[in-house]
């Protein structure tokens, strides 16, 4: 065991898949660190089973005991309905309530310091210098515009273990009233408004490709992050708009074919 880890979650088959690329592209990256996979009773063993052979720690972890009132105003429909996602779409495995069990993590006192990361996002050279990075620091949601550059990303995190600090938020999270539009990132926010900001090349959203091109580049990104539509969802609307996103993601998925990153093609350049 370490004193560090690098943490994700998944709370059905479909984040038990993308976790199975986040896990295979961090072990390449030569990173010792440990890796735990916090999973709910939503997941069956056969799509835990490629986790554990890949060399993560599985993880038993319940959701959050939040009030019925509080469920009710975060439950899918309701959310979507109240705070409507314009900007791209959520697949129909994503249940907002789940992402609040991201903050499970601080009970891992064992740790003294844990990256957390998405089970959508693949990690393509390694970051364990995160480590260095004090609690609460995130990259910027940077997708559009440079007014991004304001809010955080809850994606990847780095997060100091602490039972007092998870009480905290329980008490926070779950105050009367309380709604939290992007769930646990608008808490995280909220909780920690003095977070400090990681390189943008930490958390790269995919939708970077299509809309920011200029910022990206082959050499300096470290994780790519596909927010909004998944990777291996059927019928992706935006699947010709980042297609050599999703090859990559692939072959870390499949452990085939995956390229050296110093041969890629940034957006836009000739080919
Ligand atoms: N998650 C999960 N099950 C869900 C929703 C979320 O396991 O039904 C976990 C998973 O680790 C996922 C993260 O919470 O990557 C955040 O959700 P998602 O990545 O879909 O949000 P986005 O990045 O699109 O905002
Ligand atoms: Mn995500």
């Amino acid at each position: 065991m370490t004193r560090h880890a690098y943490v994700t979650l998944v709370t059905n088959a479909d984040y038990a898949l993308g976790a199975t690329a986040l896990v295979r592209s961090l072990k390449l990256t030569g990173t010792t660190t440990d890796i735990v996979v916090l999973h709910t009773g939503g997941v069956a063993d056969d799509a835990l089973r490629p986790l554990a052979a890949l060399g993560a720690r599985l993880e038993r972890a319940e959701l959050l005991p939040t009030s019925e009132a509080f469920n009710e105003r975060h439950q899918r429909a309701r959310l979507h309905a109240n705070a409507p996602f314009t900007k791209g779409n959520k697949p129909a495995f994503h249940t907002p309530l789940d992402n609040f069990a991201k903050l499970r993590l601080w009970q891992l006192e064992r740790y003294e310091k844990i990256v957390f990361i998405d089970a959508d996002a693949i990690v393509i050279r390694n970051v364990d210098r995160l480590f260095g990075y004090p609690e609460f620091s995130a990259a910027p949601n940077v997708y559009e515009t440079l007014a991004d550059f304001h809010r955080l990303n809850s994606g990847v995190f780095v997060a100091k273990p602490s039972r007092a600090t998870f009480e905290a938020m329980l008490a926070r999270l779950d105050a009367p009233d309380a709604f939290w539009p992007r769930t646990d990132q608008t808490f995280l926010q909220a909780f920690f408004p003095d977070w400090h900001g990681l390189p943008v090349f930490f958390n790269m959203l995919q939708y970077v490709w299509f809309n920011l091109p200029e910022l990206w580049d082959w050499k300096s990104v470290s994780v790519i992050h596909y927010q909004y539509e998944k990777p291996w969802e059927a019928n992706h609307p935006r699947a010709d708009r980042v297609k050599p996103l999703i090859e990559l993601w692939r072959a870390y998925a499949t452990g085939e074919g995956i390229p050296d990153i110093s041969t890629l093609a940034n957006p836009g350049a000739a080919r």
